[in-house]
């Protein structure tokens, strides 16, 4: 029976033929020996172009783990994060010696906007929307709220383009905000390390000082770029997998909640189960009697639905 991988959210697809073909191209005579241009403007530009905003607004970065790691450093005090959510939060802010402040989320997933404002020391907060693991997208006017108090806030929109929610709207009123994305997930590049954010133009010019200036190697670069020019060819299976995330749920709906993101949260930890059957899915370590499962492909889908719709028969 073959291992299939269901456990970190990955794109099933690898970049499209046409995409690898210009890539190849590209990295038969790149200038290895040289550093990559300065603050990559050519990239930087098409991201611009990707988002509608202009390159002031955009920082690229090494995955935006790096834009994290820049943020929450910068923070110098308590952060808060809403928990169950994405565990680098933390992971960052215990490693510069700060306190992350966990606000849970309510039992519908919703946010404690009160609970995170009565935080009056907090430096910085971290929205996650769609939120890993629950996936559940946070509603707009909770994140308003929490931007009109004026503190520094992450907006970690990582499964922005399986979720048809776009916030970047917000960032022209409120100049507190940086909203993060990434290559990692639909755009099929986890390996290549590539994300950016976007805020107002100030705030950029402040967390570009702290990132060092040859921040992205020569390779992800051109890839990203080679991607954006190829976004027709992501859209397709950014279609496919919201179709599959839908098809799967509905197929086990009791046993998972809906989502906006590639990825469903199950009601209970079918970790063990799932591995037994050569399926791989997330185990969260810090939520109980739950587990994530990566939407795949429809064969992959097909082995998961399976094996979960046994498990509800008997033991469910
Ligand atoms: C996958 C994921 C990321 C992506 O991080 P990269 O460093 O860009 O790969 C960021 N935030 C969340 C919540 C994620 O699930």
């Amino acid at each position: 029976m073959e291992e299939i991988y269901l456990d970190k959210n990955e794109n099933p697809f690898n970049v499209p033929e046409k995409v690898k073909k210009e890539f190849i191209n590209y990295a038969k005579d790149a200038d290895f020996n040289r550093y990559p241009e300065k603050g990559l403007p050519s990239l930087i530009k098409k991201l611009a172009g990707l988002t509608g905003f202009s390159s002031e607004n955009i920082i690229a970065a090494n995955g935006s783990d790096e834009l994290l790691d820049i943020l929450i450093r910068r923070a110098e005090g308590d952060i808060v994060v809403s928990s169950p959510t994405f565990e680098m939060y933390s992971f960052y802010a215990r490693n510069y010696g700060h306190k992350a402040i966990d606000v849970p989320l309510r039992s519908d997933f919703s946010l404690d906007v009160n609970g995170i404002l009565a935080q009056k020391d907090a430096k910085l907060v971290v929205i996650c929307s769609p939120n890993n693991p629950t996936g559940n997208l946070i509603d707009r006017e909770s994140i308003k709220k929490i931007l009109d108090s004026g503190v520094t806030t992450i907006l970690d929109n990582a499964y922005y383009e399986f979720s048809g929610e776009d916030y970047t709207d917000l960032i022209a009123k409120y100049s507190n905000l940086i909203i993060l994305r990434t290559f990692s997930k639909a755009f099929s590049l986890a390996g290549m390390r590539i994300g950016y954010g976007i805020a107002e133009s100030k705030f950029i010019s402040e967390i570009k000082k702290l990132q060092a200036p040859f921040y992205m190697n020569i390779l992800s670069a051109k890839m990203a770029e080679i991607m954006i020019d190829n976004y027709s060819l992501i859209v397709e299976k950014i279609k496919y997998i919201v179709e599959e995330r839908e098809r799967v749920y509905n197929e086990i709906k009791d046993i998972a909640y809906p989502s906006s993101a590639n990825f469903l949260l199950l009601k209970k930890d079918l970790y063990g189960y799932m591995e037994e059957n050569g399926i791989h899915i997330r185990k969260l370590p810090l939520v109980k009697d739950r587990s994530r499962l990566t939407i795949g492909t429809k064969d992959e889908n097909k082995r998961a639905i399976e094996a979960i719709k046994k498990y509800v028969m008997e033991k469910f």
